[in-house]
């Protein structure tokens, strides 16, 4: 968390500060090392232990024209000149102690005196303060000497409303505040001290000789948390930490009532999964001096060098914003009723052998599944088979790249990976690599998650012509999607999606949105050019029936309006040739309500000829894509609602119509596909289902005994993420009923494809994803080619990635940097 600084002090030095003896202009580490570089100091030195680490140099790679403090304004840069000669006379007076031997007077204070040092300390704005009577040679850096082997460790806090801002210039400056209160007091108390005849010597404000949060930690202040940051009290994670080296033989031993904090570590993981570059480790790593290690040092440094210290991992964290009493409090109350924390580190194998589960397809409803068999039944095992290198199926495929807050569900997901009793078996498709039938033969019971991964074809003339695609080809191409990366669409200037769906409006959305947001969103670059260059004038969205059998969600396509340069046009006559019949469903009915509301609304405003139309049509069935070699327009036949017998019936009125456009996109559905080997209703495409999502048998219709189906697999195309969730418990339900009546079926052996992709080969590419990502300033960054991430994998691996003395990557080569993307 000190990067900032070292960014501070070199603009310091570019508007010509310097300190005598000291060149500010260096780099953070040289100006350190003099700082601390005093041999031979001390009446009761303490060197370094042999297996000690050494500090993590301050320097980094990244230059410094791509550095936040390079790009700050004018607010920020006062802020700076404000502060820094503050700092720079901290850092001098600071290094002044070191100067020769203190020679003490006296080695012992008594409890009044320490509780009076205490007051001194806290009365200039220290928050906890705590004694270290003896420094453990391990927490003192490589190559390092201290001048006294006690210490008193202290900590002040950082501003909640400032840091909440993180990243940014605003917390970035709290954090030098932070240094700059850290130096003061340590300066103060030690000439506090020394003027009562005892030897004190300050740590250096901006970390130093030894490993700060371990001595906060060893010295009963705090723990540290999975972010490697000291949590404690009051602020939990907004502090800073500094030390005094002192000459005080009679320090009282130290408790640690705080460690606690390590079982809401175990069931939180935020840090990890909100580390914008991935250097939170997701299980921690040994370090040589017998501790261990959460974070990759290099990669947050060099990330927080561009993005102005970044501290997201301090801002997400609970302790950060509910405060540590608040989380105390819960999970004191919580204690004997939580179940025993999901995670690598802290469960215990359990020897129980239960049902083996195969899952087929790591999608929502595959996660869901997961997490509901093993809490009705915590002996189970579950093997999550997916034919992608990559989980999340839709999560990551479907939901549109402008919804960040839904597609990071996904590693929400991801924690269910975490559980011993849970593997991810990717880059396996069932069907394929392995038949369904050796599948039943190695599990105790098999679920289908396996979605409707097929598209639903219109069977019209011209349906196959350069122009016209399914949408979810095309939102799968935008997605960075193995098998569609490389569909390169000819997008036209004037788009009709065929689909009154909410599919329908994602793709109209992702066709109008502004290229310098697309960019910034986490869709494939490549993609977000070529819709960019296809400058995308007016799109049609047609549907056969009227207003009132829309499937759109209010939401979607309140959206979609809210767009900038973007009109949504209604045509009146639509409007009014409307039947809405009375729908069972409250919720249903209420959300038509919602539309024929708006509807209305759109069809009243004036057309305005500065804004791009998305034209709603009503009544239009299509009946030919027309072109020659390529997409030229679409016929349409005009079409009537009627009632019949309390449901609406679509009819032809005998007029037709052709528009123009250059690109047809069907947003009419997606559908399911047979497994070889396994029932299939052909005529529904669907698999066959009875009550609890059992599997039934096309010939005599009883459920085909350990067969299950979850999620789009079992329900067909329709319903959002949690859906999923009430679907995968009916499932659980029903295998824990089937497996009570039969006690045999336990520990099968299931099987491990060879070249499967494990969830730790997951872990790796996702973070790669968010490295290759976070170096342009951007979401994830995908792999597109399953080639690619195996070859990916056989030449880095965990290897590199627990590697901290392994400098990062050189941004990846060949692919488009987005925010050099002239559009
Ligand atoms: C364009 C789009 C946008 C959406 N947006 C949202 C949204 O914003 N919010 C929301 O809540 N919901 C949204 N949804 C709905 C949501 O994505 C679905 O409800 C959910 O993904 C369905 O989960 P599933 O696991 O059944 O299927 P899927 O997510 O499709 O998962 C199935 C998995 O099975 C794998 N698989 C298939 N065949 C095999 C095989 N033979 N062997 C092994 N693996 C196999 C697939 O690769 C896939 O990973 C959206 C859907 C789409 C299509
Ligand atoms: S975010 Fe969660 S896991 Fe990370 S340190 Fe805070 S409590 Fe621990
Ligand atoms: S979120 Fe990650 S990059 Fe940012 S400060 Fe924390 S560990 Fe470093």
């Amino acid at each position: 968390m000190l990067g900032p600084i070292e960014l501070a002090v070199r603009i310091a030095g570019r508007l010509g500060y310097t300190t005598d003896g000291m060149d500010i202009r260096q780099s953070l580490d040289a100006t350190i090392e003099k700082a601390e570089h005093h041999p031979g100091i001390g009446s009761d030195p303490l060197p370094a232990a042999p297996t000690s680490s050494p500090r993590t140099p301050f320097e980094s790679h990244i230059p410094f024209m791509q550095q936040a403090l390079a790009h700050m304004g004018w607010r920020e840069m006062i802020g700076m000149v404000r502060r820094m000669p503050k700092l720079k006379g901290q850092m001098k007076r600071g290094s002044t102690f070191f100067d020769k031997t203190f020679e003490p007077r006296r080695r012992t204070l008594t409890a009044a005196e320490r509780a009076d040092l205490v007051s001194f300390m806290k009365a200039r704005g220290a928050l906890e303060v705590g004694f270290l009577p003896d420094v453990d040679p391990r927490l003192v850096f490589a190559g390092k000497t201290l001048p006294e082997r006690h210490a008193i460790v202290f900590t002040v806090e950082m501003d909640r409303a400032e840091m909440a801002t993180a990243p940014s210039a605003r917390a970035f400056l709290e954090v030098i505040d932070g240094y700059g209160a850290l130096g003061k007091i340590a300066a103060d108390t030690s000439a506090w001290l020394r003027a009562r005849g005892i030897a004190a010597y300050p740590g250096t404000n901006l970390g130093g000789q030894t490993d700060y949060p371990a001595m906060a930690e060893a010295a009963g202040i705090g723990a540290i948390g999975y972010h490697g940051l000291l949590i404690g009290p009051g602020a939990g994670a907004r502090t800073r930490v500094s030390t005094i080296y002192v000459g005080i033989d009679d320090l009282p031993a130290p408790h640690n009532p705080h460690l606690w904090v390590r079982d809401i570590c175990a069931n939180c993981r935020k840090c990890v999964r909100s580390c914008p570059p991935g250097a939170i480790e997701p299980a921690p790593v040994p370090k040589a001096n017998g501790g261990m290690r959460t974070i990759r040092a290099t990669a947050c440094r060099d990330y927080f060098g561009r993005n102005w210290g970044c501290a997201v991992c301090l801002k997400v964290c609970p302790f950060s914003d509910k405060a540590y009493d608040a989380v105390k409090a819960a999970h004191d109350a919580a204690r004997g009723v939580i179940p025993a924390p999901i995670s690598t580190i802290d469960v215990p194998q359990v020897q129980v052998e239960g049902p083996r589960v195969a899952v087929i397809g790591a999608g929502a409803a595959g996660f869901y599944l997961a997490r509901s068999i093993l809490e009705d039944d915590p002996t189970a095992r579950i093997d999550l088979f997916e034919r992608l290198p990559f989980p999340h199926g839709l999560v990551r495929y479907g939901v549109a790249p402008d919804h960040p807050e839904v597609r990071n569900k996904g590693f929400t997901f991801d924690r269910m990976l975490e559980h011993p009793r849970v593997r991810l078996l990717a880059g396996v498709e069932i069907g394929r690599d392995v038949t369904p039938e050796d599948l039943r033969g190695a599990y105790d019971a098999v679920c289908l998650a396996n979605g409707a991964p097929s598209d639903r074809r219109l069977v019209i003339e011209g349906e196959d012509l350069p122009g016209s695609y399914a949408a979810p080809d095309l939102v799968r191409w935008y997605n960075a999607h193995p098998d569609f990366y490389e569909l390169d669409p000819r997008i036209g200037r004037k788009v009709a999606i065929i689909g009154h769906g909410n599919v329908a409006l994602d793709t109209a959305r992702m066709l109008l949105t502004h290229p310098q947001v697309l960019i910034r969103t986490d869709m494939m670059p490549e993609a977000a050019v070529r819709i960019a260059a296809s400058r995308v004038e007016a799109v049609e969205v047609i549907g056969r029936s009227g207003p009132s059998q829309t499937s759109f969600t209010p939401k979607e396509i309140v959206e979609l309006s809210e767009l900038p340069g973007v009109q949504i046009v209604i045509d009146p006559d639509g409007l009014a040739a409307d039947l809405a019949l009375p729908l069972p469903d409250p919720q249903a009915e209420r959300r038509r309500r919602r539309n024929l509301e708006l509807f209305a609304g759109w069809a009243a405003t004036p057309r305005d000829p500065a804004k791009r139309p998305v034209r709603i049509r009503f009544f239009r069935t299509p009946t030919a894509i027309v072109g020659t070699n390529a997409v030229e327009g679409l016929r349409l036949d005009v079409t009537r609602v009627a009632d019949r017998g309390g449901r609406a019936k679509i009819e032809a009125t005998g007029r037709i119509e052709t528009m123009d456009c250059g690109t047809v996109i069907r947003a009419i559905g997606f559908r399911n596909v047979a497994l070889p080997g396994l029932p299939f209703d052909t005529g529904r495409a669907r698999v066959p289902v009875g009550p609890q999502g059992r599997v039934l048998d096309r010939t005599d219709g009883r459920p085909v005994p350990f067969l299950y189906a979850a999620g789009w697999a079992r329900r067909g195309p329709i319903g959002v993420i949690g859906t999923n969730k009430t679907d995968a418990e009916e499932v659980a339900e029903a295998l824990r009923a089937d497996l009570a009546a039969a006690p045999d079926r336990r520990g099968a052996a299931g099987l491990v494809p060879a070249g499967a992709i494990s969830s730790e080969d997951w872990t790796d590419i996702a973070r790669e994803e968010k490295r290759r990502g976070a170096v342009r300033g951007h979401g994830p960054l995908r792999f597109v080619d399953t080639d690619e991430v195996r070859a990916w994998l056989d030449s880095h691996g965990r290897r590199r990635l627990n590697d901290p003395t392994l400098p990062p990557e050189a941004p990846e080569a060949g692919r488009p940097d987005p925010r050099f993307i002239h559009i």
